[in-house]
């Protein structure tokens, strides 16, 4: 296999007045292809920090991160946005769907960046609503849709422009248990259908339904390896 992402010795501190918070230390990790990579561990212990780097929406203090071969750091901004837009989804704990529009022209907006046509936007997010399993939720607006269904729906728009990459932060942070494996049944689905998925959170039905456990704690790793068994049963 491959490698889709690697971090070299990546350290990453914020400064906040004359404070600084050491958030990642020297953190050496890599994805293969095809991966569903679990990265757990406390509050505050630099997990998000982490995805964002692993996602180029930011950049390393020290170290280096490659996406595919491309080290982030040497993109320009209107680079990295591309670059995101074209190989990673994303997933947040809060859905972040535009209120104001349809489940269907939630999934459409990145491929309307991306310059993909109105008919080809439409029947694409019509197939995405139908493989997270709302087929019949098209016309609604986020407000119509229960959290779980809400979730499917940024799924879905995360595999708008077919990402490599998909990264998730606290993916089922705002569900019930029920409803949150059944989110991560998805997940589990799309893995065995081809994509690489990483998941940060301190949920262990996360952790359970991954096949690698990678567990972050002051900003070091402190554990890491496959599981003998994976999956949620
Ligand atoms: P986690 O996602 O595991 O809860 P974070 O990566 O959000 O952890 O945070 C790691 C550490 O970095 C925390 O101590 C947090 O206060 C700090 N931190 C996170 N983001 C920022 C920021 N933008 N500016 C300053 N400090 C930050
Ligand atoms: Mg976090």
């Amino acid at each position: 296999m491959t490698a889709i992402i690697e971090c070299q010795n990546v350290s990453r501190t914020y400064q906040v007045g004359s404070s600084k918070v050491e958030a990642l230390r020297n953190v050496t990790l890599s994805v293969e292809r095809g991966a569903f990579l679990a990265i757990t561990g406390p509050s505050g212990g630099g997990k998000s920090t982490l995805l964002h780097l692993l996602g180029a929406v930011d950049s390393p203090s020290a170290g280096r991160v490659l996406i595919n071969g491309r080290d982030t750091s040497e993109m320009s901004e209107a680079e990295s946005t591309r670059f995101r837009l074209n190989n990673i989804g994303f997933v947040f704990q809060r859905f972040y769907l535009m209120q104001t529009l349809t489940a269907s022209e939630n999934i459409e907006l990145p491929m309307s960046e991306a310059g993909v046509g109105k008919k080809e936007r439409r029947a694409r997010a019509m197939e995405l609503l139908q493989y997270v399993g709302l087929a019949g939720r098209a016309s609604h607006r986020p407000a119509q849709l229960s959290g779980g269904e809400q979730q499917r729906v940024a799924v879905a728009r995360a595999l708008a422009n077919n990402p490599s990459l998909i990264l998730a932060d606290e993916p089922t942070g705002e569900l019930d248990e029920s409803t949150g494996l059944d989110l991560l049944e998805l997940f589990s689905r799309l893995n065995r259908d081809g994509a690489t998925l990483v998941f940060v959170s301190h949920d262990p039905l996360v952790a359970r339904a991954a096949r690698e456990v990678v567990a972050l704690r002051n900003g070091q790793i402190s554990s890491s390896g496959a599981k003998a068994t994976s999956g949620l049963t």
